[in-house]
């Protein structure tokens, strides 16, 4: 979060430098700044790829569990810790047939 010197207001990243939302006063954005915006993009990465339990096809044990997206009738399936701490392990599901995945719920 960087405000202008200027007047005050809110900086934009916008091609490489803050920009002011109100008189346009540009800043150059540091090396450490770029490092920092790019790290938190990784991590949103990251999380989405918890949610979707997004890894290879193939490696995890299957269950006749029935897909609630096409029918078919196996599933593979894992366990997941999410990250917010009151949750406790969360079985996931994934579709042999279509690749839909979801949560068990209790
Ligand atoms: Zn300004
Ligand atoms: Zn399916």
């Amino acid at each position: 979060m960087i405000f202008c010197p200027e007047c005050g207001k809110l900086m934009k990243a916008r091609d490489g430098k803050f920009v002011c939302t109100k008189c346009g006063h540009e800043e150059p954005i540091s090396k450490e700044e770029k490092d920092q915006m790019k790290k938190v993009a990784y991590m949103q990465e990251n999380d989405i790829l918890i949610v979707d339990g997004d890894e290879n096809l193939g490696t995890k044990p299957t269950i006749q569990i029935t897909c609630p997206n096409c029918g078919h009738n196996l599933a593979e399936w894992w366990l997941r810790q999410l990250r917010s701490a009151d949750e406790s392990e969360v079985r996931f599901f994934r579709c042999t047939k279509c690749h839909h995945t979801w949560r068990e719920y209790d």
